[in-house]
């Protein structure tokens, strides 16, 4: 874990009071959240493509289940665009 992951982690509000949250805009679809959720509290859906010219395949998007949830902050973490935040329950 790099030093900015960590500060990120010290940041996150972590835990049962809280819920993870996809941005959708920022979402590309690439799993990596549903991977390390143990919790099976993360689905990905189809979405149409947005753009023809994009270099990333973006034809799905990620979601949170919140009953799930376990507030964990793992997904946050695991998320290489930063589309995932721990919002209150
Ligand atoms: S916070 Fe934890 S339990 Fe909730 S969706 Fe993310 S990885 Fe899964
Ligand atoms: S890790 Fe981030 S970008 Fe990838 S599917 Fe999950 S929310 Fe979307």
């Amino acid at each position: 874990m790099t030093a900015q992951r960590a500060g990120e982690r010290a940041k996150l509000k972590i835990g049962p009071e809280h819920v993870a949250w996809v941005k959708e805009e920022l979402c590309i679809g690439c799993d990596q959240c549903t991977i390390v959720c143990d919790d099976h509290a993360i689905e990905v859906y189809p979405v149409k493509l947005r753009s023809p010219i994009l270099d990333v395949d973006i034809n799905k998007k990620a979601r949170i289940l919140r009953e799930p949830c376990t507030g964990c902050g793992l997904c946050v973490l695991a998320c290489p665009t930063d589309a995932i935040v721990m919002i209150d329950r």
